[in-house]
C-alpha cells in the first residue's frame, strides 16, 4: 500500500472519480477486473457531488441535480449501488408566471406522444397561437432526423418552424437552457432534439423528474466497499499528474501500473494529461457555466417540490425542506451572471422569486450561498458536437477516455457520463459497443412508430 492507500498494481487504473469513472469502475470490477479508481478530491461524484458549507456547517450539493426517467444507464448505476431508493420522483411540473399565476404540466391518460396535450392546452402562460406553433414544431421534432441537424443550432430549427418570440421565451428557452445548459441559438440542434424526442415524446415515464433526498455524494457511498469486495480500491486525494498507456503517476510521485488506463477527467484536465490523436479535439471543447443558489427564509415561500419561473433568468426553484423555507435556485447558461458577486446574484434571484412567488416578498432571508460552476458542462455547440472524442483510442492499448464530453449522443448529463463509463469499460473488455448500456425506456402509445433515433 502507498500513502493514499492504493496498491501499485491492478488490471485497470481509472483517473477521475466522477460518474463516468465510477460507472467504468463498477462495470470492470463486475467483469472480474481489479480496478483502482483515483480521485483528486476527498469525495466521489465530481461535478455531481456535495460539500460542507463552511458558513452554515450543512452538507449541501454543489447544485441541484435532476435525473429524468429516460436516464436509464445512470439509474442502473444507482441501482447497482442500492441508491435508487434515495430518489424522489415527480410526474408534474409547475410553471409560475410573474404575478403568481400557475400552470401544471402533467401526463394524461392519452397515449404518447399526446400524453401532455391536455395539460399543455390548459397552460396559461402561452397564447393559443403560441400553442399551435409549438404543437406544429413538436410534430416536426417527432419526425426529425437528428443526424441531419448536426451542423445547425436548435435556434435554426425553431426558425425553420416559425416559432413566435413568446413561444421561444416562455417555452423553448427554459427547457433547452436547463436541459442543455446553452441558449437555443448556440446549442446543437441534435442535442436539443434528443431531449425532446427521448425526454418528452417517447413515453410519460421519460419526463418524470427524479431528485435525490440525500446529499448527492451519499449516492456513491457504496462504491468503495463494492470495489474493495471485488479486489479493487478507491484512492481519494489521489491526483493524477501524468498518464500514459500503462500507468498513472500521482502528484505525490507514486505510480500505479495497470494493464489498461482510463482517463475519466473533465475535458480541461484530460486535454492537459492525454496526448494522442484526440488531444486537439479535447482542447477545443468549450464550457458553459451554471450557478446554484441555496437560500433559507424565515417562513415558507414555496409550496411545490419544484417550479419553472416563466420568462425569468432564474429558470428553476427546488423546495429543499418540507416547510418550503429552504429553496435552491438554478441559473443555467449563466454567462451573464458569473462575474457578479454573491450579493448581486442573491438579489437577482430574490427579484425573480418576488415576481413569481408572492409569499416570498416579505420573507426574511436568513442564509444564502451561491455556488458558481464556471465550467459546469461542455458547451454543446454544433462545432463541439463534431469534436467530441471517442472513448476508444485509434491504437489498441492506448488511453481509453470516459467523461460526459466524449461521444455518447447525450448532452452533458449524468446519463451521458454513466454511458461514457460503460463505453470505456466495453473498450477495455473488448465487448461490442452498447453491451453495457441499460435498455432504454420503450416508447409507448403511438411513439412506438416514431423511431427516437431517426
Ligand atoms: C452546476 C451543475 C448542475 C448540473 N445539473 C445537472 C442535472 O440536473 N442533471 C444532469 O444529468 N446533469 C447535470 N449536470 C452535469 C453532470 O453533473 C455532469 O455531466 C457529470 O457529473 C459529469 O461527470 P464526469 O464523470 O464526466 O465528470 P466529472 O464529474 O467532472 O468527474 C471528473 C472527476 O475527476 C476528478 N479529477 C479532476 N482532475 C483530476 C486529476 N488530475 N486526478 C484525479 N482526479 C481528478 C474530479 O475531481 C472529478 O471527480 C450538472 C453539472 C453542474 C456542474
Amino acid at each position: 500500500m502507498n500513502s493514499c492507500g492504493a496498491r501499485t498494481d491492478c488490471d485497470v487504473v481509472i483517473a477521475g472519480g466522477g460518474i463516468a469513472g465510477i460507472a467504468a469502475a463498477l462495470h470492470l470490477a463486475d467483469h472480474g477486473k481489479r480496478v483502482i479508481l483515483c480521485e483528486a478530491t476527498r469525495r466521489l461524484g465530481g461535478r455531481a457531488t456535495s460539500l460542507v458549507d463552511q458558513r452554515s456547517g450543512e452538507e449541501i450539493d454543489n447544485c441541484q441535480h435532476v435525473a429524468l426517467g429516460c436516464c436509464t444507464t445512470y439509474l442502473a448505476m444507482l441501482a447497482r449501488l442500492d441508491s435508487t431508493r434515495h430518489l424522489r420522483w415527480d410526474r408534474e411540473q409547475t410553471w409560475i408566471e410573474a404575478g403568481g399565476r400557475r400552470s401544471t404540466l402533467r401526463p394524461s391518460a392519452l397515449p404518447a406522444p399526446f400524453h401532455q396535450t391536455p395539460a399543455f392546452l390548459g397552460a396559461s402562460f402561452l397564447s393559443p397561437i403560441e400553442k399551435l406553433a409549438i404543437g406544429r414544431c413538436m410534430a416536426a421534432i417527432a419526425r426529425s432526423n437528428v443526424d441531419r441537424w448536426r451542423r445547425a443550432t436548435f435556434g435554426d430549427f425553431l426558425d425553420r418552424h416559425h416559432q413566435p418570440e413568446g413561444a421561444r421565451r416562455r417555452f423553448w428557452d427554459p427547457i433547452v437552457i436547463s436541459a442543455c445548459n446553452l441558449v437555443p441559438s448556440r446549442v446543437a440542434a441534435s442535442s436539443a432534439l434528443k431531449v425532446f424526442k427521448e425526454g418528452f415524446l417517447a413515453s410519460p415515464r421519460a419526463a418524470e423528474i427524479g431528485v435525490s433526498r440525500v446529499p448527492l455524494a451519499s449516492l456513491y457511498d457504496a462504491v468503495g466497499p463494492e470495489l474493495t469486495a471485488l479486489k479493487g480500491h478507491v484512492a481519494l486525494g489521489a491526483r493524477a499528474a501524468r498518464i500514459d498507456e500503462r500507468r498513472v503517476e500521482l502528484a505525490s510521485g507514486e505510480v500505479i501500473r495497470a494493464g489498461a488506463v482510463i482517463c475519466a477527467l473533465p475535458p480541461t484536465q484530460a486535454a492537459r494529461l492525454v496526448s494522442d490523436e484526440r488531444s486537439a479535439d479535447i482542447a477545443a471543447i468549450g464550457t458553459s457555466p451554471i450557478i446554484g443558489v441555496h437560500l433559507r427564509f424565515d417562513r415558507p415561500v414555496i409550496d411545490v417540490p419544484h417550479a419553472v419561473l416563466v420568462d425569468r433568468p432564474t429558470q428553476w426553484l427546488f423546495r429543499k425542506d418540507e416547510a418550503g423555507e429552504s429553496v435552491h435556485a438554478v441559473i443555467s447558461a449563466a454567462d451573464e451572471w458569473v462575474d457578479l458577486d454573491e450579493d448581486s446574484i442573491v438579489e437577482r434571484v430574490r427579484d425573480d422569486m418576488s415576481a413569481c412567488l408572492p409569499a416570498s416578498v416579505d420573507a426574511q432571508l436568513s442564509h444564502a450561498r451561491a455556488i458558481k460552476e464556471k465550467r459546469a458542462t461542455f458547451a454543446a455547440t454544433p462545432e463541439v458536437e463534431r469534436r467530441r472524442p471517442t472513448q476508444a483510442p485509434e491504437r489498441a492499448g492506448g488511453i481509453v477516455l470516459a467523461g460526459d464530453y466524449t461521444q455518447t449522443g447525450w448532452p452533458a448529463t449524468m446519463e451521458g457520463a454513466a454511458r461514457s463509463g460503460a463505453y470505456a469499460a466495453e473498450v477495455v473488455l473488448g465487448l461490442p459497443r452498447g453491451e453495457l448500456i441499460a435498455p432504454e425506456l420503450a416508447p409507448t402509445g403511438f411513439s412506438r412508430w416514431l423511431d427516437p433515433n431517426s
